[in-house]
């Protein structure tokens, strides 16, 4: 009897990327995948703890879980992700019907982690052919784990540990897997991506132009960087090599030097500042996004007013804004109150995602006419989408496209969050190999 596997996920790209080499590994054990946990024998949940919002929806999947189980008692289920902490008591006694916990701060490989778990001792074997099933145009790949750092409001150095790198050699294998698979683009992920490989002697620039090597693969981004650890070495490799796009998310959280000294980010505004001018000076045509939350402990007026001012003056892309919420063990939930009220920081967020609004149509407004380079990802309301090399989403109409194609495409018209744009009329079509399945 096949095994059915389900495994979902919330919260990060990282997560993400995890459940997919989960799937990977219980197909790999000829698992079978299925769309809905009820109709699963195996469930592994990757759970989110950074905000309240997604830690919630994890409570609720594994109250939907208990309601299945109870009427199927042999379903197996797993616990990943940052809400498995060192001791699981706690979550034990709330959830007991859970079988297995697997930490984030594990590094055995995955494998050894679903044999310990399903208790298998099959070959293990992968057929190439079941393989070439998906489409899978951009795929997140982790190539770091854990966090040195201790920013006030952060659980996960918590729940991921320490900073460790994977081996190049590990992630060159797995990314030449998913190319061989249909996969054209990967995102390489760690918690500070720029600081891969300082504990094994190598940097984030040697593994771009190790990886830009491997045939098939045409993008390669990364994500998550910090201010202090973007050096001009990795500014020069973005630069400099064809593959990698010109895409950076440099989170700034405020604008305000007291409030980032409370998160103790170990920066000021004016370094933050400095990097993305050098940035934009080394990479040209550079897509910038940054992160921001509101309402943190003790944030007043005038502070936010710098926030604002702040994104007024780097007029980043894209600009991810939360809320601060206080999370189980972080230094901000012991030392202040979270004294911003609701409604407040409700406010000062939509204030951010209206002043950013304004940002992003004047820059993407810039970029009507101009030709863009598009990976295709997909088709959706029988409009065909891609992104531009700096990520910007783009939809046209094809009768021929294909996930995976490279097309040139000249812009037409811009809203704040997408571009529309049209096939130039003789393209030099880059179709890759190999075909993907064909919408019926
Ligand atoms: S850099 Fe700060 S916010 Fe990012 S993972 Fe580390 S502790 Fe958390």
């Amino acid at each position: 009897m096949t095994l059915r596997f389900h495994v979902w996920s919330i919260g990060c790209q990282m997560n993400t990327a995890d459940a997919r080499r989960m799937s990977d590994e219980l197909e790999a054990c000829g698992g079978e995948a299925c769309d809905r946990m009820e109709e699963a024998d195996v469930v592994v949940l990757y759970s989110c703890v950074v905000r309240e919002a997604a830690e919630n929806k994890v409570h609720n999947e594994l109250e939907r879980i208990r309601k299945v189980k109870a009427g199927r008692p042999s379903m197996q289920i797993a616990l990943a992700g940052c809400m498995v902490e060192d001791d699981v008591t706690d979550l034990a006694r709330r959830y007991p019907f859970i079988d297995r916990y697997l930490s984030p701060k594990l590094d055995l490989p995955l494998r050894d982690q679903v044999f310990d778990f399903l208790d298998l001792d099959a070959p293990y074997r992968l057929d190439p052919e079941d393989a070439e099933r998906f489409s899978m145009v951009s795929q997140p790949v982790t190539v770091s784990q854990g966090c040195n750092r201790r920013c006030t409001y952060c659980v996960i150095p918590f729940r991921r540990g320490v900073e460790r790198s994977r081996p190049s050699a590990e992630i060159r294998r797995e990314i030449e897997g998913l190319v061989r698979r249909g996969t054209r683009e990967v995102v390489l992920l760690g918690q500070i991506v720029d600081r891969y490989g300082r504990d094994i002697e190598t940097t984030l620039a040697r593994l771009l132009a190790d990886i830009s090597e491997i045939d098939g693969l045409e993008r390669i981004r990364f994500l998550t960087s910090y201010p202090v650890d973007f050096d001009r070495e990795l500014m020069e490799a973005v630069a400099s090599l064809p593959k990698v796009c010109e895409d950076v998310n440099l989170p700034v959280q405020a604008g305000d030097d007291d409030v980032l000294r409370r998160m103790a980010r170990g920066y000021k505004t004016e370094l933050y500042e400095g990097v993305v001018a050098e940035m934009r000076s080394v990479i040209p045509g550079l897509g910038l996004a940054t992160d921001i939350i509101v309402g943190f402990c003790g944030e007043t007026e005038t502070e936010f007013a710098n926030t604002l001012a702040l994104l007024e003056r780097t007029r980043c892309d894209v600009v991810h804004v939360a809320m601060y919420s206080p999370r189980a063990n972080t230094a901000s939930l012991k030392l202040w109150p979270d004294d911003v009220p609701l409604e407040e920081k409700r406010r000062r967020l939509h204030e951010i995602e209206t002043l950013q609004a304004q940002v992003s149509v004047e820059i993407n407004a810039g970029l009507v006419g101009s030709r863009q380079e598009i990976l295709v990802e997909g088709i959706r309301r029988d409009k065909w989408y891609g992104r531009t090399r700096s990520n910007k989403l783009v939809f046209f109409d094809s009768a021929t496209s294909e996930p995976g194609q490279v097309l040139p495409l000249t812009i037409t018209s811009a809203s704040s969050w997408s571009l529309q744009g049209r096939l130039e009329s003789t393209p030099t079509l880059k179709t890759l190999e190999p075909p993907w399945p064909q919408p019926d």
